[in-house]
């Protein structure tokens, strides 16, 4: 089933009632004072700011630009497949990377709405260091529609945490963010809190695959109010971007050993190929 991004409208180019000049100084002062001004100002695209006719959506430049992830793609990891890979008469659905055949990985399955292209480094970006959150409707439909019938039928969605000092810097967690907003779309259980960071870790950039892996053992843990609800349930598991899929594999660790049944990774984004 291929995927598109939900709600999308042509972009307006004069707003009615405001002209250019006025626009772009109402503009200019948004990034000065974005808060109070929100209010004021009509709609812009969720990663370049063109206008658009209703907030949460992209304008029709960022649509056109923006790599969605459809099949063929890795049954384990999501990565895509190019589909010259099918030569063996399977279907589409039963294809793994070469990667998770020779290391499948300890979540049970990933998926992800976009490559982590130019488009969505500014959706991604600006969900992590701005203040706009009026995307997080859309956010939630397209999570919904990559995770298909795992979100739909989720037990808990569980959003990957942040390090308690990276949460004072920026506020909150933009994997948190798009958990609730998942949690939200498709009606099943939010639990923000499931799993936590049980020490500090340096930060991934940088990293070849094996130090992430490191760097990342035992980094997290269920917490044990949690741990009736974790067992044997499906779980979701929500991040921003996936690169190697070494946190979303602690995570997914973390919770096997609470005793979940299934982890689903669900991402905006991720790397065209492993880094
Ligand atoms: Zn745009
Ligand atoms: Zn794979």
């Amino acid at each position: 089933m291929p995927l598109e991004p939900v709600n999308f409208v042509e972009p307006v180019e004069t707003p009615i009632g405001l002209k250019p000049a006025l626009q772009r100084a109402a503009m200019t002062c948004a990034a000065v004072a974005k808060s109070g001004l929100d209010l004021l100002l009509p709609p812009q695209c969720l990663a370049c700011r063109t206008l658009v006719d209703r907030p949460g959506l992209l304008c029709a430049k960022c649509f056109a630009g923006a790599q969605t992830i459809a099949p063929p793609f890795c049954r384990s990891c999501g990565v895509p497949l190019p589909s010259a890979a099918n030569v063996s008469g399977l279907p589409a659905i039963d294809m793994s990377c070469g990667r998770c055949l020779t290391e499948p990985p300890v979540f049970t399955r990933a998926r992800s709405v976009f490559i982590y292209d130019e488009v969505a480094r500014r959706l991604v970006h600006d969900l992590k260091y701005g203040d706009r959150l009026e995307g997080r409707a859309s956010f939630g439909a397209w999570l919904a529609r990559a995770g298909g019938e795992y979100a739909t039928q989720a037990d808990l969605i569980v959003p990957v945490p942040l390090h308690y000092f990276r949460l004072v810097r920026r506020r909150y967690n933009q994997a948190a963010v798009l958990a609730k907003a998942l949690s939200q779309s498709v009606r099943r259980p939010l639990a923000v809190d499931a799993v936590r960071r049980i020490r500090p870790t340096k930060s991934q950039t940088g990293l070849s695959a094996a130090e992430r892996a490191s760097n990342l053992r035992r980094a997290f843990a269920v917490r044990n109010k949690w741990l009736p609800r974790v067992k044997g349930a499906q779980i979701v598991l929500v991040d921003d971007v996936m690169t190697t899929g070494a946190t979303a594999n602690a995570c997914a660790r973390a919770l096997k050993r609470a005793g979940a049944a299934e982890i689903t990774v669900l991402t905006l984004a991720r790397v065209k190929e492993p880094m």
